[in-house]
């Protein structure tokens, strides 16, 4: 799971740190990136230290006119993709705001957004191809199925947490 891959989406911290406290069944581990982008956190601005959108720099239809200065140029993107080709996950979460939908990227079974969507009340997000998105790269190349939470809100808000932190649950219940 990675959150705050764009560094001005103060929820996804939060949400990441509530998830990573639920209880998890014994066989079941989760590997947790809580600031992808830590020069952004710190700055509060969407973009890394050296101005690279990190969710433009996977190298997936890399585009020179937003995704740095090449493609996996940034050592954040390179993290995220070591860690997601050495972890033999089953599923990889990425976490933005505030559009408000679950996002299975293609490939990822749609029944997994479907148990996530049974706890909130966003909409479903089909078909999405983002050029240089590390959720894309993640499902096209890197084999693993993922999916892109959009939480719909700019402000960390206690309910509407709590609402994500049991539509992984309830995920993690479909995983199995
Ligand atoms: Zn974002």
């Amino acid at each position: 799971m990675v959150g705050a891959i764009h560094g001005n989406e103060p929820v996804t911290r939060p949400l990441a740190e509530a998830i990573s406290a639920t209880p998890l069944p014994d066989h079941v581990s989760i590997t947790i990136l809580p600031t992808a982008n830590p020069d952004g956190w710190a700055r509060n601005q969407r973009r890394n230290a050296h101005g690279v959108d990190l969710n433009r720099n996977f190298p997936w239809r890399w585009s020179p006119s937003d995704g740095g200065p090449g493609p996996a140029s940034a050592p954040e993107t390179q993290a995220m993709m070591r860690t997601a080709r050495q972890g033999n996950f089953d599923l990889a979460l990425w976490i933005h705001q505030p559009l408000g939908y679950v996002a299975p990227i293609p490939g990822c079974p749609p029944h997994l957004a479907d148990a996530w969507l049974s706890e909130v009340g966003d909409r479903r997000r089909l078909g999405i191809d983002q050029h240089g998105g590390g959720e894309t790269w993640c499902a096209r190349i890197a084999g693993v199925p993922s999916m892109l939470i959009e939480v719909a809100t700019w402000t960390a808000n206690p309910g509407l947490i709590e609402q994500h932190r049991r539509g992984f649950a309830a995920c993690l219940a479909a995983l199995r």
